[in-house]
């Protein structure tokens, strides 16, 4: 990171800290190597206005999440919108219409990247319903047939985009996919995520989840499990490595940082079956909030843990006294 990037970091946090009166803690130092610098560093740029809607309340609910499939509603007032399509097309119907929202009525579904347990009912389900798709160009291309086919119902992200009561702002993620992508949604006052597929949480990372009330965040392995596991070595390193997933540590570790008094709810999300337990992701998440002085049962924070094959609700009111700190974006983008 360069010195200014440095700078630019620590008045980020100075100005979360002024806005919290809680200062933050330097971020945990990764314990795995970075991915390589990138030399694109996105400029400071002025606060754009927040379009605070009537929205009263967002909601973030997984249809499904584990390492064989990936889906996300998240709705505010009259908007909702699916993160990933990564079961099948009757599933997502399914799903959808067990939260009471019709399929045709999507905003959008957007796009994380293009591997299979993200998009595994994108196409059955664009034959069906006539949804705009959210993803970046290399996304896109990733997709191959899909999207040559859907081509015209794709809109190229941005890093801020508004739809209907929604603010949505899109950060880079380090995974080994074309052009991997986490999301935050603003509605109101309420600021929620989703953040999954991703080897190590960086700075903008972790500047992009900053103030949020809802988290769909990845726990994917546990290491010991990870290690004396079936898979193959190959896959290990994968799975651990700087483009792979969140350990279990590391997802515990960034809800520690984010963690500042706010109201803030978790599903716990992209567990693998094979590689981690649910028992696993819970004392690694005590024990980790523990050694910052967080015991879950006496502050705002509440999780649940993500299914595999079934939805997993969380919904954050607007009442949230940190307000419109909530969708200013805190620019340290691009230290990939
Ligand atoms: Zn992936
Ligand atoms: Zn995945």
């Amino acid at each position: 990171m360069t010195a200014a990037e440095e700078a630019l970091f620590r008045l980020a946090a100075d100005v979360a800290a002024s806005r919290t009166g809680r200062r933050m803690p330097p971020l945990a130092a990764d314990t795995r190597s970075q991915p390589p610098p990138s030399v694109a560093v996105a400029r400071p740029q002025p606060p754009v206005p927040v379009p605070c809607g009537p929205a009263p309340q967002l909601e973030m609910a997984t249809l499904a999440t584990s390492s064989k499939g990936n889906a996300t509603l998240v709705r505010a007032g009259s908007t909702a919108v699916l993160v990933d399509a990564g079961i099948s097309a009757r599933r997502l119907t399914e799903g959808l219409r067990g939260l009471g929202v019709e399929p045709a009525s999507l905003a959008g579904i957007f796009i994380t990247h293009e591997h299979s347990d993200h998009v595994a009912g994108l196409a059955t389900f664009l034959k069906r319903y006539d949804v705009p798709v959210y993803a970046n160009r290399a996304t896109w291309e990733a997709l191959g047939d899909i999207g040559v086919t859907y081509a015209r119902r794709r809109i190229p992200l941005a890093a801020e985009m508004t739809v209907g009561h929604l603010r949505i702002q899109r950060f880079a993620t380090s995974h080994d996919a074309a052009d991997p992508s986490g999301f935050t949604f603003c509605a109101g006052r309420v600021k929620g995520a989703v953040c999954t597929d991703l080897g190590v949480v960086t700075k903008s990372v972790a500047s992009a989840l900053a103030g949020a009330n809802l988290l769909v965040l990845e726990a994917n392995h546990d290491p010991d499990m990870l290690r004396t596991g079936p898979y193959v070595g190959y896959l290990k390193q994968r799975i651990a490595g700087p483009q792979g997933h969140l350990a279990n540590a590391q997802a515990a570790r960034l809800l520690a940082w984010l963690y500042r008094g706010q109201a803030l709810d978790v599903i716990w999300a992209h567990r693998s079956a094979t590689n981690n337990d649910v028992a696993k992701v819970q004392d690694t998440v005590i024990a980790e909030l523990a050694r910052e002085g967080i015991s879950p049962a006496q502050e705002s924070i509440h999780w649940q843990h993500g299914r595999p094959d079934g939805t997993v609700r969380m919904v954050v009111a607007d009442t949230v006294e940190e307000s419109e700190t909530c969708c200013e974006r805190v620019k340290i983008e691009s230290i990939l």
